[in-house]
């Protein structure tokens, strides 16, 4: 029985709605990137962002579509954000710490359409632009006055239609705009993880799990948010959403303080002295930076409560400065991008805010307990589940409705466990107070001021030096960044080298907050039992060491001053002895403290000075200096940092997802496109104008002569009309010649041959035929019947035949649903390997596990597609044979290879086949997945064909599959 309340869709329109309508005068203040602080409200943000919704409509933005933003937390961000999400687009928030190339990979691999851009960001977007064909627009989040002069991409962007002014943008559009209507499952977000194993992969967050990550960051012991607090959130909305807090403070009503580019301590203080701020949310770095600022001014913080600290590692002076000092209480929390972020908090239990509050450190330095909507358990290697008792470690795993399922584009292939958890990479204990602690990364990043720095990478490159043997990288304790990498190198047999010999080496390659602060030679680098480097051990042996210029890692309250006052010489590991002894090199002469730090003055800024630009990049954890001066050039046409060797190889769409596999396959059956498309060409079997005037038998000569001359006006007036009306008539078969015929030559693009020219014009053409077919009737008849009929005949055939062609293709295809996609089994969906989502390529309509129809697509308008393909697909049933699994496999492989698909991934073992088919008259292409799988009876044949074009398959890829399976089935 179905309970009988409301169902309204979860989307987060409903949130920026909610904030306007009853807190529409709260303020939202930002530090403007261009210098001084702005003031607006909730209700000023949702009617920008409606107008924003406007103009990406206007632009041809579609639901579904992606959306990049690069940018810092403003107000701007939030309404580009709202606007974006509120029409069913998907905004997604990409990292402007990472490499230009990374990206340019990552907007490829997204397929951003559109990018908003802050003026900091733009060079950036200048130098990689030319590397991404799918971005058409860039928005840049200012007004006229600082639109730079001239912009130029830095290689040839043919589809990039131009730089746009965000203001201009917002004034030019209306704020009458309906945003919601769809699916509550539908995507609105997408943020890449760092990719430390691997490609970057896509977090694709639904409208759904935002409203309920919303919902649950609201909890008194989670954020415990207020309309009363004004709420300043320093992690930056490119890392995990803000971790929700530009969802939650609107959500709540609370007065939002925005710290755009400046994030170093004094102008963070500033913001939290001036707006009054209550709550604030940043990693360990940013608070690190703070305190030091309070320690120097002698400033206080008389308003603030309470501070969220995550994304590392808290360590214990950092909690009890803010307690001891300042009277604001800690919540360390953990989570990841994968998580929303929200994952556990460590808010003290009833029982334990009693004890006294050293008594509760141990519990407030682990990373707490999860909130109602996350389950947590830990399991060993083989899955088996471990004890809460605070001493087993294991593998960390969560679920719930707030956690991904899979990544974007099937990247990385299955994630969740048999019982739907996620493997967080996280290694961990619980305590029996519920209380979770990271003991290790599974993943052996570096962690570097709240940013991840990939050790793996850094090996890689050094192990091309030609004297390197074996190189490893780990983290090691910094009293300021948490952590920074040291190298540790094997050399070869016989050589010797210096440290600057291998930074140097590295210089260029890396980024340089990615430089390793040391590099150690080693006699060994010892390996695990599967062959891998074993870094435990390595961390193990070099326990005591500390990094040059730094003294004893400090713990507690030290460990500002350690940063501030570093002091000489570090531990020698061992004494050096000879060449290959192991050694620690000796300490730089200068404190590399005092040096600008090493955090995120990233790679973009090396790439932005071969750009010889004057914007600056001014990444979160550093001390700030001026404002951004605004551009002035546009970057000249050289690459970025052309010595620059990218961490992870640079890869176009094109090489990242080779179209290579899939030759063309020939025509697959299809009657009904091929009956749609192959809208009949007539020929005259007599050239109508070579038609012979009958002559007049009646009259005398000068009268026969005049009334021939009459009857020659008249007839060549008749005569013309109907040539016309035979070419009116031909228009519709010729448009979808045409069509065909430059799309399949790369003449037209798709959009032109096929949408416009013939599902468009061709049909609104034959319209057009009918009339004049009937127009030509009548002008002959008054013309002169017996001179005229054939051409009339003529005319008004090629119109019935036509409009007869029109019908039946209607008949076959029209009635199909605005769908592209068909699978038979929706409860365990068939999902693309990345072999097939590679062939696919980055253009294609994305595979999604449980896909909704876009608000525009007007019979099943937002619905499930899964519904909709049980309502009008009755061949889309899984297929049970009494055969045996093998034998269901090689029918199926038959009759794929039978109806002229070409195959990309046979694989029998597991039951899986994939293929790509391409339609006759346009070459459109589809991707199908076939599983067999045992069953009780025999074998169960599932498949799943889907077009790469967004919009309907006028019921190809039905058709498809109910063909396959009749076949399969004998
Ligand atoms: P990201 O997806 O970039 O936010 O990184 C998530 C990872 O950061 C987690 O899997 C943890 O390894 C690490 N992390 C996040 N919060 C904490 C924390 N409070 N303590 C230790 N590690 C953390």
């Amino acid at each position: 029985m179905q309970g009988l309340m409301q169902h309204g869709a979860l989307t987060v329109d409903k949130i920026i709605d909610h904030a306007a309508q009853w807190h529409g005068a709260r303020e939202v203040v930002t530090r403007s990137v261009e210098g001084p602080i702005v003031r607006t409200t909730y209700g000023a943000i949702r009617d920008r962002a409606k107008r924003v919704s406007n103009a990406l409509l206007a632009m041809g933005i579609k639901p579904g579509d992606r959306v990049g933003t690069l940018a810092w937390n403003t107000a701007r961000h939030m309404e580009a954000w709202y606007g974006i999400m509120g029409i069913g687009a998907v905004c997604h928030t990409l990292n402007p710490r990472l490499f230009p190339e990374q990206i340019a990979w990552i907007a490829n691999h997204a397929g951003d359409r559109v990018i908003f851009v802050d003026l900091t960001f733009l060079p950036i977007i200048a130098g990689v632009l030319h590397h991404l064909p799918s971005v058409e627009h860039v928005v840049l989040f200012t007004d006229r006055g600082h639109m730079p002069a001239d912009f130029r991409p830095a290689g040839e962007a043919p589809n990039f239609k131009g730089l746009v002014c965000f203001e201009d943008m917002v004034e030019q559009h209306h704020a009458d705009c309906a945003w919601g209507g769809f699916d509550e499952g539908t995507a609105a977000g997408l943020c890449y993880t760092s990719g430390t194993t691997g490609d970057p992969k896509g977090v694709l967050y639904s409208h759904r799990s935002n409203v309920l990550h919303t919902l649950i960051t609201l909890q008194p012991d989670v954020m415990g948010l207020s309309q009363k607090d004004v709420i300043l959130p320093v992690v930056p909305m490119f890392h995990a959403n803000a971790w929700g807090v530009a969802f939650s403070a609107p959500g709540t009503g609370a007065k939002m303080v925005m710290p755009g580019a400046k994030m170093d301590g004094a102008s963070i203080f500033e913001l939290l002295d001036t707006e009054g701020v209550t709550f604030s949310a940043a990693v360990p770095t940013v608070w690190q930076m703070l305190l030091h600022h309070l320690k120097e001014t002698g400033a206080k913080l008389p308003v603030l409560k309470k501070v969220v600290i995550g994304g590392a590692a808290c360590p214990e002076h950092i909690i009890r400065a803010f307690h001891d000092d300042y009277d604001v209480e800690v919540v360390h929390a953990w989570g990841m991008t994968e998580t929303s972020p929200v994952g556990t908090l460590s808010v003290m239990t009833d029982a334990l805010e009693k004890l006294p509050y050293d008594q509760q450190m141990p519990y407030r330095l682990k990373q707490g307990r999860p909130p109602f909507g996350v389950e947590l358990k830990l399991t060993d290697d083989a899955g088996r589940r471990l004890p809460h008792d605070g001493k087993s470690f294991g593998n960390l795993k969560i679920r719930g409705p707030i956690i991904a399922a899979e990544y974007f584009r099937g990247a990385g292939g299955k994630i969740l466990d048999d019982e739907g958890f996620f493997d967080t990479g996280d290694v961990a204990t619980i305590d029996d107070h519920g209380f979770m602690q990271i003991t290790d990364r599974a993943k052996d990043v570096v962690k570097s001021g709240g940013e991840w720095i990939s050790s793996i990478d850094i090996e890689n490159i050094a192990l091309g030096h030609p004297k390197a043997a074996m190189t490893a990288v780990i983290g090691v304790p910094h009293p300021k960044w948490d952590e920074r990498p040291i190298l540790l190198v094997k050399l070869m047999e016989g050589e010797t080298a210096t440290k600057e010999e291998f930074l140097e080496f590295l210089q260029g390659k890396i980024a340089k907050w990615w430089m390793p602060d040391d590099v150690v030679f080693v006699d060994e680098i010892p390996l695990g039992a599967t062959g891998k480097i074993d870094k435990k051990l390595i961390r193990q042996r070099m326990k005591d060491y500390v990094l040059p210029g730094l003294a004893a890692a400090p713990t507690g309250e030290g460990a500002a001053e350690a940063a501030a006052e570093p002091e000489a010489p570090a531990a020698t590991l061992a004494a050096a002895d000879g060449a290959q002894a192991t050694r620690i090199y000796a300490p730089e002469p200068e404190d590399p403290l005092s040096e600008p730090p090493p955090l995120p003055e990233p790679q973009v800024v090396e790439a932005l000075a071969h750009a010889e630009s004057e914007a600056r990049i001014e990444p979160e954890p550093q001390p700030e200096p001026e404002v951004a001066a605004p551009i002035r050039a546009a970057p000249p046409a050289t690459p970025l940092a052309p010595e620059v060797e990218p961490l992870f190889e640079q890869r176009g769409q094109e090489e990242h997802f080779p179209l290579g596999p899939l030759a063309p396959a020939p025509a697959v059956a299809s009657v009904s496109e091929d009956a749609f498309q192959a809208a009949p060409v007539f020929a005259a079997d007599d050239a109508p104008l070579a038609m012979p005037l009958v002559p007049s038998r009646k009259g005398g000569k000068a009268k026969a002569k005049a009334k021939e001359a009459a009857n020659k006006a008249k007839g060549g007036f008749t005569s013309g009309l109907l040539d016309l009306t035979i070419l009116i008539a031909l228009a519709p078969a010729l448009l979808v010649g045409a069509g065909a015929l430059g799309v399949k030559s790369g003449l037209f693009p798709l959009a032109l041959g096929y949408q416009q020219m013939t599902l468009d014009w061709a049909p609104k053409a034959a319209m057009l035929g009918v009339a004049t077919g009937v127009l030509g009737l009548i002008v002959a008849l008054f013309g002169g019947f017996s001179r005229f009929w054939k051409k009339a005949l003529l005319a008004l055939t090629i119109t019935v035949a036509t409009l007869a062609a029109m019908v039946a293709a209607n008949a076959v295809g029209g009635g199909a649903p605005p769908i592209h996609d068909v699978s038979t089994d929706w409860k365990t969906p068939l999902m693309l390997s990345d072999a097939a989502l590679a062939a696919r390529g980055g253009e294609a309509q994305t595979v999604e596990a449980d896909p909704s129809l876009p608000v525009g697509s007007l019979a099943f308008a937002g619905r499930r597609v899964a519904d909709v393909n049980a309502e009008t697909c009755a061949a889309a049933r899984p297929l049970v044979v009494a055969r045996s699994p093998a034998d269901a496999y090689e029918a199926a492989k038959v009759a794929v290879q039978a109806a002229g698909l070409s195959i990309v991934t046979d694989d029998p073992i597991d039951g899986r086949l994939e293929a790509t088919g391409q339609s006759f008259w346009y070459g459109l292409k589809d991707d199908l997945v076939v599983r067999v799988r045992p069953d009780t009876a025999g074998a169960r044949v599932d498949m799943r064909a889907i077009g790469r074009e967004a919009g309907g398959d006028r019921g190809r890829n039905c058709r498809r599959v109910g063909d396959l399976l009749a076949v399969v089935k004998g």
